[in-house]
Parts: C-alpha cells; structure tokens; sequence
C-alpha cells in the first residue's frame, strides 16, 4: 500500500502518514451494510415473506471520484464522512459481517460498493476469504480505475458492476472531477469484460458471473447518453448488458448546475430508451423513471 497509486489519480501517497485525493487511509471503513433490494432484479431479487435475500450490500466510505449529484454523499465524499464516526473493520470482522449476511440474511451475493480505493486490502481479504463465502463477489464502483489495479483482481471478482458515465472528459471534471475519464473508464471497462464476460445467471435467474454496466442519463445531456451507449455496442457486441439508470435527481451539490438541477423528464428517458434499441441490444434494463426519487436511496 506504500506510495499508492491504486486508481487513476495515482497519489503517490503513503496512507499511512498521508492522505490522497480519495482522503482515505490504509484501512478499510465500512459506512453502512444493508440487505439490498433495489439493485437490478438479477441482483437482489425480491422480498420474501421471511424478510430474507436481496443483495448484501456493503458501502465502503468514500470515493475516488466527487460526483456533484452524488446520491450517497452522505458516506462518499469527505467533507460529510469525516464527521461522521467511523467504522474501521479488520479483514475478520469485514468477513463476520459478510458471513452473517449470507448465512442470517440468506443474501445473493455480496456486493462492494465503491471498493476502488481499498483494493490493496481486499484481494489479500478475498483470497482468503472468498470461497468460504460461497456467494458471487460484485464489484460495485464507479469504473474510474486503473487496469492493472482491476488485473489483480483476476478471479476474486465475479460480478462487475460499474457506471460509464460520461463519453466527455470536460463533463467527467465539470461534475465528477475525474481527469482523463473516458481513456480510464474505457480500458476498465475492457479488462472487467475480459475477466468475466457477459452475464451468466443461475436457474433460478440470478447473476453468477459478468459485466453490467450501468449508465446514469442525465438531464439535458442526450447526446452524451448516445455516444456512451455506442461505444459499448461497438465495443461489446449485442449481447453487452447495459442498466440504463433513470435515477437522476437533484442533490448534493448539483444546485451549483443549474442545467443539471433537475429531474430527467419522461420525454428525454425515452429517446434515449428508443436509440437504446434501436442499436439492436440482445437484453438490457431501464429502470423506471419513477426511480428517481430519495426513497430508493438507503438512508445512511
Ligand atoms: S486510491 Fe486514493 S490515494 Fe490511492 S491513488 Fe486513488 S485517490 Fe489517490
């Protein structure tokens, strides 16, 4: 972990002594577990009547990226965490905390959200403690990170699950403050696929194996949504599977933007619903527009 350069901001930092962009040090905090049930249905699945399975979602603090409309801001972004108390977990006790969620809880599969800057402490975590899990391992992040950070991960991740944002680097800096976005996201994006591939679900329609990407569109911003949506069809082929994200809605810091500081309208989700199919995808989700509301966020 000396001298860290996990993601694409390459700190060069001990965090130890210091701290990088991500403010976070060289130990795993955890803000917030939950069981998990408005992830994408091959994900969570639904409520049973005992009050079991959904997605065991783990939230680690923070982020490498400062997304202005960030819907978690509350754990990611270090102005609101650092006065929060916070949850420092030793690699037995994260394993305690997964293990009573897949054996108490009976979740689907344990799922990391926002691990990009702990990955030094999660591989050593996963190699030990993966199999007896016996769950799929989703990576749930924001796809700005570094290939050879993802490389390390070989066969300890099943599930990706990152967001492809912008197909703009002056909109990924304008809202995200990610420099170079496109050239780190495309390539995490290729290394993700090359280690799991398209998804493979179980018998009983949830996900083993494979890459979702999922694209957030944003108000006002059709035509990046278009050349995001491309590039992956291009890129993948039609059976890429994409989670189109209608969740949008005004928070955090979006009031600075006020071309973003509003909801998506119903007109907009559709043209991009409709180039969407009309790029000939094999399968996909849109998630209802109706989904953009704060009550399908978890109340951190
Ligand atoms: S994980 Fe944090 S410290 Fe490491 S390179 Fe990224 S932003 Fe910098």
């Amino acid at each position: 972990m000396n001298f860290c350069t996990l993601c694409p901001f390459q700190c060069g930092v001990d965090r130890v002594h210091r701290f990088g962009v991500c403010q976070l040090p060289n130990k795993l905090l955890v803000s917030h577990v939950q069981q998990h049930f408005f992830e994408e249905p091959f994900i969570s699945g639904e409520c049973n009547n005992e009050g079991t399975g959904g997605s065991g979602a783990v939230f680690f603090t923070g982020c490498n990226g400062r997304c202005v409309y960030c819907q978690n801001y509350k754990i990611s972004q270090g102005e609101y965490w650092k006065k929060a108390p916070l949850h420092v977990v030793m690699a037995k006790e994260l394993f305690e905390i997964c293990r009573e969620l897949v054996c108490e809880q009976k979740v689907h599969n344990i799922n990391f959200v926002s691990p990009t800057s702990y990955t030094a402490l999660l591989i050593p975590f996963l190699k030990k403690y993966k199999s007896k899990l016996g769950v799929p391992i989703i990576w749930n992040s924001n796809g700005y990170e570094k290939r050879e950070t993802l490389q390390a991960l070989k066969g300890l991740v099943d599930v990706y699950l990152p967001d492809f944002k912008y197909f703009d680097d002056a909109m990924a800096v304008r809202y995200s403050k990610m420099p170079n976005y496109l050239k780190w996201v495309t390539e995490a994006l290729m290394e993700m696929f090359d280690q799991v591939g398209y998804p493979q679900l179980s018998a009983d329609g949830f996900i083993e194996k494979g890459l979702v990407i999922r694209h957030l569109v944003l108000p006002g911003h059709l035509e990046n949504s278009k050349k995001v949506l491309t590039w992956i069809r291009k890129t993948f082929g039609s059976k890429a599977y994409v989670a189109l994200m209608a969740q949008y809605y005004p928070i955090h810091r979006s009031i600075d933007f006020p071309e973003i500081h509003r909801k998506l309208i119903g007109e907009e989700y559709r043209e991009i619903k409709e180039y969407f199919l009309k790029l000939g995808f094999e399968d996909g989700l849109f998630q209802d527009l109706d989904a953009a509301d704060s009550c399908y966020t978890p109340e951190f």
